[in-house]
């Protein structure tokens, strides 16, 4: 993908003043609902109007989507309010229909994105398509298999791609539905700056109240888009329920978003940025700084354990200090979770120091 430019052109060439907006039904339930929520969103910032046709659900026997027959109610939808289309594709199959349909931006789920076999049957069934195709990140944050099926479609020759993060999977609960990782995605722009880049808050979130936060971090962040989950009566939405918004919300949520655009106070922006980032290379600096002394003392700990023999995990003592350092954080302004983390890591390097010095 060396010649990353081109990818970029086809939202350039959209010259939105906004950052891309796709929005609709988590899915397409009946005709009348296709169609209520497209007039709904016909005259607001959404260019795209999403609606599954095809559910992958995580067990069998709930909505699996109504399928191709949904397809009519978009072509509808394009004819009645001009909106242009989106589903997600899954197989040969999807693609096949979802091409005879018109349909005009197609996503790949990330249920899918995990699976190197299918991403590749989707890029031989798309080969050489002109539609959009976005790539939902895989549902594990791994950054190689997400670009690696990104890959594998613009070597069939699609031209308009684009990555969709929707967060990651994880065993334990978190506020997230999907937590999203922001390095990660911050890590994917580094790589592809030219690559379209959306955010999906209604999968990270799961909860339609996170919604607007989790989108003005993104657009912080830079991300050129956002596909948000939308539904008249989200309550009564036949999947996601929780975290569809009305399509009033939606208009609201892009109102208050800050979005960001060049100024004429430039250069003041930019003497105050250059000042902020200065402050955090002092403060990089300490903290490895802080780092390396602590790793020393725990060497000499480690030391002292070997001459006694002892186990190098403490469990009471690991246990006291991230209690006590919850705490801290706490009144710092940082978060649980963050702490744990961060505590996490800096446990584990100590640990692999004092399991050299142990075992000599
Ligand atoms: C969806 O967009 O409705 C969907 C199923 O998303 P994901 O692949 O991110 O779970
Ligand atoms: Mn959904």
């Amino acid at each position: 993908m060396e010649n990353s430019k081109e990818m970029r052109t086809w939202l350039d060439d959209m010259g939105l003043d906004h950052p891309l907006v796709i929005a609709g039904p988590c899915s397409a339930e009946t005709e009348e609902q296709v169609l209520r929520i497209a007039h709904e969103l016909k005259d607001t910032d959404v260019n795209y109007y999403r609606a599954g046709i095809w559910k992958p659900r995580t067990r069998p026997g709930n909505f699996e989507g109504v399928g191709a027959l949904g397809l009519k109610w978009l072509q509808k939808v394009k004819e009645e309010t001009g909106l242009k289309t989106a589903t997600e594709v899954a197989n040969r199959a999807h693609v096949e229909l979802a091409l005879e349909y018109d349909v005009d931006l197609l996503w790949i789920g990330a249920r899918s994105t995990v699976s190197p076999f299918i991403m590749q049957e989707l890029a031989d069934a798309l080969e050489g398509t002109d539609k959009i195709v976005l790539v939902k990140n895989p549902v594990n944050p791994d950054l190689a298999l997400w670009l690696g099926g990104i890959e594998r479609l613009h070597t069939a020759g699609i031209r308009k791609l684009g990555a969709i993060h929707r967060g990651f999977s994880t065993y334990e609960k978190t506020k997230y539905r999907n937590i999203p990782e922001w390095q990660l995605a911050i890590e994917f722009q580094n790589k592809f700056p030219d690559l379209p880049l959306i955010n999906d808050p209604s999968h990270i979130t799961g909860k339609r109240d996170m919604i607007f936060d989790v989108s003005q971090t993104a657009l912080d962040l830079n991300f050129d888009g956002l596909m948000i989950e939308t539904h008249f009566d989200p309550d009564n939405a036949w999947s996601d329920a929780a975290q569809q918004v009305t399509p009033e919300k939606l208009v609201q949520i892009m109102r208050d978003l800050r979005i960001r655009k060049e100024t004429d106070s430039e250069a003041e922006y930019n003497a105050k940025l250059s000042n902020l980032r200065a402050q955090i290379d002092i403060l990089d600096n300490q903290l490895i700084d802080t780092m390396g002394k602590r790793m020393k003392v725990s060497d000499s700990i480690g030391e002292l354990k070997k001459q006694k023999n002892v186990a190098v995990l403490q469990s009471n003592r690991w246990n006291q200090i991230l209690g006590a350092m919850i705490l801290e954080g706490e009144s710092r302004g940082l978060s649980e979770e963050f702490v744990l983390k961060m505590f996490k890591a800096i446990h584990q390097e100590s640990i692999n120091h004092q399991e050299k010095i142990v075992n000599g």
